[in-house]
Formats: C-alpha cells, structure tokens, sequence
C-alpha cells in the first residue's frame, strides 16, 4: 500500500543542443490501494511520468514523495531496493526474454538474488492463477500475445509490490484479449492491495471504482474518479466516455 505525491515535476531532454521539456510541472496524487488510470496523446509524457514514478529515471526538477518521503532524499541503495522489491513495471511489448521459459521468465529478475524452491513455487502458482499452468516449459514465441502479457504479469507481481506501474499493458493485443489480461492484473493487484497505476489508451478497462488522470503536453490538466468522469460525460454537452459499472 503506497501513497504517492507529485508536486511540480519536470522532465528535460535533451537531443544534441536542443531541450525537450517533456513534463512540464506534473502535480497529482496516487491514494493507496486503488487503480489510477494515465491517459493521454502520443508524446504527452506518459511513459516519461510511470517510468519516474518506477525511479527508473531521474527527474529534472520537483518532488515524488512516496508515502510521504520525498525519493530525492533516499540514498541509492534505499532506491535500488523499492525499484526491486517494491515496484512491478509491466510494459506494452512484454519484454519477455526469448530463450528462457514461461516460468524463467517470471524468475528472471530474481536470479541475482538467488532463487528458492519456494519462489519457484510461487512463480509456478502464479502463472497458474493467470491460466498458464499448463505453459510452464513455453518460449514467448510459442505464447500468444495475451499469453505472454499473462507472464509479465506474473514476472511483475511475484514479489507482491505495493506500486504496480503498468505502461500500455493492452496496446498489442485485441480487445478482448485487453480484457482478459486486465481481469488477471486487477485481481491480482486488488488481492495484493498494490497502487496501480496504468498508462492507458482504451478507457472502457476502467470501472467506476477507479481515477483518472488527464495529460497533455506535460501537463496533467484533469484528475477525477472514474464515475464522476462518466457522469459528466452523460450530462448534455458533456465528452464521451466508456467507463463500464461493473468490473
Ligand atoms: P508518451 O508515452 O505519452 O507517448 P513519452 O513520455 O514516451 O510520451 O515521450 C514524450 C516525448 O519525449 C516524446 O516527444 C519523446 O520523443 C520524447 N522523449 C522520450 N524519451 C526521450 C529520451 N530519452 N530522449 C529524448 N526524448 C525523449
Ligand atoms: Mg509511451
């Protein structure tokens, strides 16, 4: 359970002599325990914010706190241990290594550590509790798509992270192929009570229960929960919008 504060965060890059200022002042707040949903425009900075909010990258300037301590003060070591205990990074195109098996591939990240017969237990139950149980010996080339997001899945939640940081996890696939892997990641995170965050296009993953956050350009120009976003959609001159009622 994590609770998460941005406050005026910028992000430069930079391409030869040119600067990109690609987040431009990001203030928002992820409560604990729920699902938040980013959605905006190609290029408006999505996967530059998850990829801050997962420490993998540095910002330029402002603040992250992480239930209430600002990452900036953490010492390295401090920050390599959330990047590895406490946040599962699920990304659009699986990153699955080709030559390693279903099940290697969940216990890929944990190897340096040192594998257990009990982790790899629990690596073989997980990948069972998202309908791979008979998929244990597969290579990613003999999985679907929805198969093998189904192990990225399993690979981000093994360790029971409190920040599930989630970027396009339905992209490439078909949406009812979306709509099975998003089932598996939200029960799993539910159960967890792990923070979601998920970088999104299609917005009829989200129930009334969730929040969105609007980017553009940098900036992050709407936060609200899911249902007030459909109730305002459904009065007159309101946007149109997907938000399902049930789960
Ligand atoms: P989104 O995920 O919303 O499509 P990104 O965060 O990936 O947006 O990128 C926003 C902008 O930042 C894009 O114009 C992209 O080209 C640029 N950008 C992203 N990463 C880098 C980088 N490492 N170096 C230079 N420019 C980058
Ligand atoms: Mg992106």
């Amino acid at each position: 359970m994590t609770r998460i504060c941005v406050r005026d965060l910028h992000k430069t890059y930079h391409r030869g002599s040119t600067a990109v200022d690609v987040l431009r002042g990001i203030d928002c707040e992820f409560d604990s325990g729920q699902f938040h949903f980013i959605v905006g425009p190609s290029g408006s900075g999505k996967s530059s914010l998850l990829y801050l909010l997962g420490s993998l990258d540095e910002p330029t300037s402002g603040e992250i706190e992480i239930d209430g301590r600002s990452l900036s003060s953490w010492k390295e070591a401090e920050r390599n241990a959330f990047r590895r205990n406490d946040v599962g990074f699920i990304f659009q195109n699986f990153n699955l290594m080709s030559n390693l098996t279903a099940l290697d591939n969940v216990l890929v990240p944990y190897m340096p550590a040192g594998l257990t017969t009990d982790l790899r237990q629990q690596a073989a139950d997980l990948l069972k509790r998202v309908g791979l149980g008979d998929r244990l010996d597969h290579r990613p080339s003999h999985l679907s798509g929805g198969e093998q997001q189904r192990v990225a899945i399993a690979r981000a939640l093994l360790k029971k992270p409190k920040l599930v940081l989630a970027d396009e996890p339905t992209g490439e696939l078909d949406s009812q192929t979306g709509r099975d892997v998003m089932r598996y990641l939200r029960e799993l995170c539910e159960e967890q009570n792990a923070t979601v965050i998920i970088v999104t296009h299609d917005e009829s993953h989200m129930t009334e229960r969730d929040f969105v956050h609007r980017i553009h350009d940098g900036l992050i120009v709407d936060s609200r929960s899911a249902l007030e976003t459909a109730q305002v959609a459904a009065t007159p001159g309101g946007s149109n919008s997907a938000v399902s009622s049930t789960p």
